[in-house]
C-alpha cells in the first residue's frame, strides 16, 4: 500500500499516519518527494483492510493499492530515479558511470597499474576482487584481507572509490571497512542472509543478477536489502544462462528498459561478464548504454594472458580507452554525459 500525503501535510501528520500504519502491524517508509510525501507499506502478506483508518486521518490525500510482490524498489512507491553516492561520483544521475579494474586483485603493483590506467582514460570507481566466488573449489579464490588494504590504498592515494565482492556475513564487516561500494555476485543474488546484512549496512551496494534470475527474482533480491533499510542500491545486468552457448552468458539487453521502468533503482551493465570473451565486450558496451543503462562495470588487465582469472574476458588499457572513447559517443548521443571525462565538443 502506497499513502500519498497532500502537498500541505505537515510532519506531525506524516507521523500520526506512520504511528497509525505502526498500530496495525506493519511498517510504514516515508519517502519525503519534491512537492509532497509518500509513506509506502510493508510487512502485510495479503490486501491491507483498513484502509479506513488511514485514509480518514488529516493531510491524506490518497491511499493506493499496490499489488506487486516488490513494493520499496518499485516505480509506484517511488517515481524518482533513486541516486547512489559513493563518495563523489553518483550513480543513476544525468551522467554513465564507468567502473573498471582487474578480475581479482594480484598484487600491489598489478591493481595500482590497473587503476591507474582506468582512471587515466575516465573511469571513476576501481574494481577488483578481494574474495572470488570461483565455479571450481581448485581455483584461485583471491588474496582476501591482503587485497582489501591494497583497494583502500588505491581509495586514499588515487582518490576513486573502490568496489569489491562481499561473499559472506563473516567478512561483511571487514569489507565494509575497505570498500565504498559492496558487491553482491551472481551467486549470491539469492542468499537472503547477506543481503537482510548488507540491508543494515551504509554501503552501497551492486547487486548482480542471477544468471538463472527473472527480472522480477531480482526486483525482490533488491527489495530485501532495501526492506532493511539500505536505499543506497544499484542494479547490474551481467548476462544470463540460455540454450546458446556463443558466448559466457546471453547480455538480456532487453531487461534495461524493463528494469528502468518498474524500478527507481539505477541499473549497470557487466559486458565482460556476460560475453567472456574481449573482443565483444566493445560492442555490448555501447548497446548497453544505447539501450538506457546508467553505467557499465567492465574488467581490465594489463597483461590478460597472465590473468589468473577471467583473462580471455579482460580489456588491456589501450582497448579500455577505445571503449570510453566509444561509449562517451554513444552517451552523447543520447545526451547523457560520460562522468569523470570533459564534455565531447560538438557541432565543430
Ligand atoms: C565479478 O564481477 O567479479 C563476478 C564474479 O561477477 P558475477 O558475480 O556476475 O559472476
Ligand atoms: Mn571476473
Amino acid at each position: 500500500m502506497l499513502i500519498v500525503m497532500d502537498a500541505h501535510a505537515t510532519p506531525e501528520h506524516v507521523e500520526r499516519v506512520c504511528a497509525e500504519i505502526r498500530d496495525l502491524g506493519y511498517a510504514p517508509h516515508p519517502m519525503p518527494g519534491p512537492t509532497r510525501t509518500a509513506i509506502g507499506v510493508t510487512g502485510n502478506e495479503g490486501a491491507i483492510v483498513q484502509t479506513s483508518r488511514i485514509s480518514a486521518l488529516p493531510g491524506v490525500l490518497e491511499v493506493i493499492r499496490i499489488t506487486k510482490p516488490y513494493k520499496l524498489v518499485s516505480r509506484d512507491f517511488k517515481e524518482a530515479d533513486t541516486v547512489v553516492s559513493v563518495g563523489n561520483v553518483e550513480i543513476g544521475g544525468p551522467g554513465v558511470v564507468v567502473i573498471a579494474g582487474p578480475c581479482t586483485v594480484e598484487s600491489r603493483e598489478q591493481l595500482f597499474s590497473t587503476a591507474r590506467d582506468v582512471i587515466a582514460h575516465g573511469a571513476t570507481v576501481v574494481r577488483g576482487g578481494a574474495y572470488k566466488p570461483r565455479t571450481s573449489p581448485y581455483s584461485f579464490h583471491g588474496l582476501g584481507e591482503e587485497a582489501l588494504h591494497y583497494l583502500a590504498e588505491v581509495r586514499e592515494q588515487l582518490g576513486t572509490p573502490v568496489i569489491t565482492e562481499v561473499m559472506d556475513k563473516a567478512t561483511l564487516p571487514l569489507v565494509e571497512q575497505h570498500a565504498d561500494i559492496l558487491q553482491i555476485g551472481a551467486r549470491n543474488m539469492q542468499n537472503y542472509p547477506l543481503l537482510k546484512a548488507v540491508g543494515r549496512s551504509h554501503r552501497p551496494v551492486l547487486l548482480k543478477r542471477g544468471f538463472a534470475a527473472t527480472v522480477k527474482d531480482l526486483l525482490l533480491a533488491a527489495e530485501y536489502v532495501v526492506a532493511e533499510g539500505n536505499k543506497q542500491v544499484v542494479l547490474c545486468e551481467r548476462g544470463i544462462r540460455t540454450f546458446d552457448d556463443h558466448s559466457r552468458f546471453t547480455l538480456d539487453l532487453g531487461a534495461i528498459p524493463v528494469l528502468k521502468s518498474m524500478t527507481h533503482l539505477p541499473v549497470i551493465v557487466d559486458p565482460s561478464h556476460a560475453s567472456g570473451y574481449a573482443d565483444r565486450i566493445i560492442p555490448m558496451a555501447r548497446a548497453a548504454i544505447a539501450a538506457g543503462a546508467d553505467g557499465l562495470i567492465v574488467e581490465v588487465h594489463p597483461n590478460p594472458a597472465f590473468a589468473v582469472c577471467d583473462g580471455e574476458q579482460s580489456l588491456v588499457p589501450e582497448r579500455f580507452a577505445q571503449m570510453m572513447q566509444q561509449v562517451e559517443r554513444v552517451a552523447a548521443a543520447i545526451d547523457r554525459p560520460l562522468v569523470g571525462r570533459t564534455p565531447l565538443v560538438t557541432g565543430v
